[in-house]
């Protein structure tokens, strides 16, 4: 198959396997030089194949030795069409873990379901004993409850009033305004269904009911706070409320994990080119405006820079200082003055005709199109290549 990048609005259709396990290895080459000292020996990542998630699975892999138990949720190639980018990126792991000798298990379910955390009990007791690092790394539209059945949705939408900002159309740069009605307020309660606590702390239930959890076990979700010129539609709007009800899930889950001498946090990170990242309006515009910002200052850190320096300096190192709510703060750099300032500074000036001077579009572009696996300037994307890739620890 030719695989070249497709679109049905705003969604990228198709995904290259070559490029995504370009992706992956580039990650794993710069945590394998910088390797840690003290990290985590037996790890599960939910939300393992792409963004935020997949950088937790290869830093505790090829920085810290780790054996980890991914759960993901992605389709393998059919004839007509590719797999999904964190069907790539896993099975493009899985082959560098198993040649690097580290055990890695992938767990291919709704994360969401009952089933899921049955299964990863299950391998965990049978391979790994306990685990004693649990990352939380899920974004996700939907979500089926695994009591009723009932299915919920999350949305992006302010709370109380309209909200307007500029937001650009990273295809084409064309600048324009945006206006998003306020959410009701059963769409603020799905979403807080959806993106909350809820799934997190059945999963620590789960996991602490079965046993499965060392003494000493922390669990990591990820969380995003962002500047006040996008409060509206994020911090203060629906993915805020859920992502309040996941700080506060933080707090009840650190005190139930006590008894094992265990610890919960959220960890604050920054805004960063993914796919969740890129669905949000006015975030890609921001997003081209901080990397623009953060690299001219020498202090832009993608995925895989933060989730080391998370491990490296926070839940194993020496400078675990958490903010007035508890959380750990990885979006130190975004959220500094000087930075937020600059921003401030050219976002009014903002056109469809200064977009690509004023901000970093183009790299927001490029970025995002390498999340498919597109764009890399040593693959023939002319060439047939077969879509079809296994993934070979993968459990259904
Ligand atoms: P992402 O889209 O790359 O990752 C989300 C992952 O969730 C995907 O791998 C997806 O397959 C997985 N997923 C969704 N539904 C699932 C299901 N039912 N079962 C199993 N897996 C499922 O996005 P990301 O930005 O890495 O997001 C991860 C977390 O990081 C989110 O909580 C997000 O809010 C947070 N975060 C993101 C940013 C950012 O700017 N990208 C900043 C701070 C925090």
């Amino acid at each position: 198959m030719i695989i070249k990048p497709k679109f049905k609005n705003f969604i990228c259709t198709t995904a290259h396997p070559e490029g995504c396990s370009k992706n992956v290895k580039e990650q794993i080459d710069y945590v394998k030089k910088l390797k840690l000292s003290n990290g985590p020996k037996k790890a599960l990542i939910i939300g393992a194949s792409t963004g935020y998630g997949l950088a937790s699975r290869i830093v505790s892999t090829f920085a810290a030795g780790a054996s980890t138990i991914g759960v993901i949720f992605a389709k393998p190639a059919s004839e007509t069409r590719t797999a999904g980018p964190g069907f790539y990126n896993t099975a493009a792991f899985e082959k560098e873990a198993n040649k690097a000798g580290y055990y890695c298990k992938t767990i291919n379910k709704d994360a969401f379901s009952k089933e899921a955390k049955d299964t990863a009990i299950e391998l965990i007791k049978k391979d790994l004993g306990k685990i004693d690092l649990v990352i939380y790394s899920l974004a996700s539209p939907r979500r089926v409850h695994p009591e009723t059945g009932e299915t919920f949705h999350s949305v992006i939408k302010p709370i109380g009033e309209i909200y307007k900002n500029k937001t650009v159309n990273f295809h084409n740069y064309k600048i324009s305004d945006v206006e998003i009605n306020p959410a009701n307020k059963d769409e603020i309660q799905q979403t807080i269904t959806v993106m909350g606590g809820d799934d997190w702390k059945l999963w620590i239930d789960s996991l602490s009911s079965a046993g499965v959890l060392s003494e000493g076990a922390v669990t990591v979700a990820y969380s995003y706070i962002g500047p006040e010129l996008t409060y509206p539609i994020y911090r203060q709007g629906t993915i805020g409320k859920a992502k309040e009800h996941l700080e506060a899930t933080a707090s009840v889950l650190d005190n139930q994990l006590k008894k094992i001498n265990g610890k919960a946090f959220v960890s604050v990170n920054k805004a960063l080119v993914t796919q969740s990242s890129s669905a949000i309006p006015v975030v890609p515009l921001y997003i081209s405006a901080l990397y623009k910002i953060m690299k001219e200052k020498g202090i832009h850190e993608g995925c895989i820079e933060q989730i080391y320096r998370l491990f490296s300096d926070k839940l194993y190192g020496d400078d675990l200082r958490l903010d007035g709510n508890g959380r750990i703060r990885l979006d130190d750099l975004e959220m500094q003055e000087d930075v937020q300032k600059s921003i401030s500074d050219i976002w009014n000036k903002i056109t469809t005709e200064n977009v690509a001077e004023l901000t970093n579009i183009d790299n927001f572009k490029h970025e995002f199109f390498k999340l498919f696996g597109f764009e890399h300037s040593d693959i023939d994307y002319d060439k047939d290549v077969s879509q079809y890739v296994e993934l070979t620890n993968h459990l259904e």
